[in-house]
């Protein structure tokens, strides 16, 4: 997926002050961001803290506890500025692609006892439907070239070696579970190859 750069800005954040960057794709006009922070892309050969973050406005915006996906960003915003510096890719592809409105009857399934990857086939999407091509351009920009990744997903190590990118380090990046999402997490781990508990 192509993508283009736009615009950047300065972000407050209760963990201090980020660089948002904004990049639009060229063929669906959906929009993506960056959030950097502290001094990155300076020296290209130093790993940076990195976080690919797929859009999930239930859990980002409106604090449901039905996945992890509120507690992982608000986590990696506060290891980034514990850190120092680091960057938050924050992709627009809701519900691992499947979009919003879709999201919401996938839960509606769940609710009736399928689990997540049941409920995304039953509505005859896959498990996983991400896309994480617009990365290689999103890096690029931004001067990152080798990573100390925080994720469970092997999806994501494989989408930046596939962008060229060095991943140094892979940093667990549990947090958020809690008696609604339990079940969730279990699936993600069985079904999706997520790699928790290992560290
Ligand atoms: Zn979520």
């Amino acid at each position: 997926m192509s993508v283009k750069y736009i615009e950047s800005s300065k972000l407050p954040t209760p963990w201090g002050i980020f660089c948002m960057h904004g990049f639009v794709e060229e063929t669906t006009d959906k929009e993506h961001l960056v959030l950097t922070y502290g001094d990155v892309g300076v020296k290209p050969d130093q790993p940076v803290l990195v976080r690919i973050h797929s859009e999930c406005l239930t859990g980002d915006a409106l604090f449901s506890l039905r996945c992890d996906c509120g507690a992982q960003l608000q986590a990696a915003m506060h290891k980034i500025a514990v850190e120092g510096a680091g960057a938050i890719f924050y992709l627009r592809q809701e519900g691992r692609g499947i979009g919003l409105i879709n999201k919401i009857r996938a839960y509606k399934l769940q609710d009736c006892g399928l689990d997540t990857v049941e409920a995304n086939e039953k509505l005859g999407f896959g498990a996983d439907m991400r896309d994480y091509s617009m990365l290689k351009t999103m890096f690029e920009h931004v001067g990152i070239k080798s990573v100390k990744l925080m994720t469970n997903n092997p999806r994501k190590i494989k989408a930046l070696q596939d962008a060229g990118i060095t991943i140094a380090e892979r940093r667990p990046h549990e947090t958020g579970r809690n008696p609604h999402n339990s079940q969730y997490l279990e699936t993600k781990k069985g079904k999706l190859g997520h790699l928790f508990g290992e560290e």
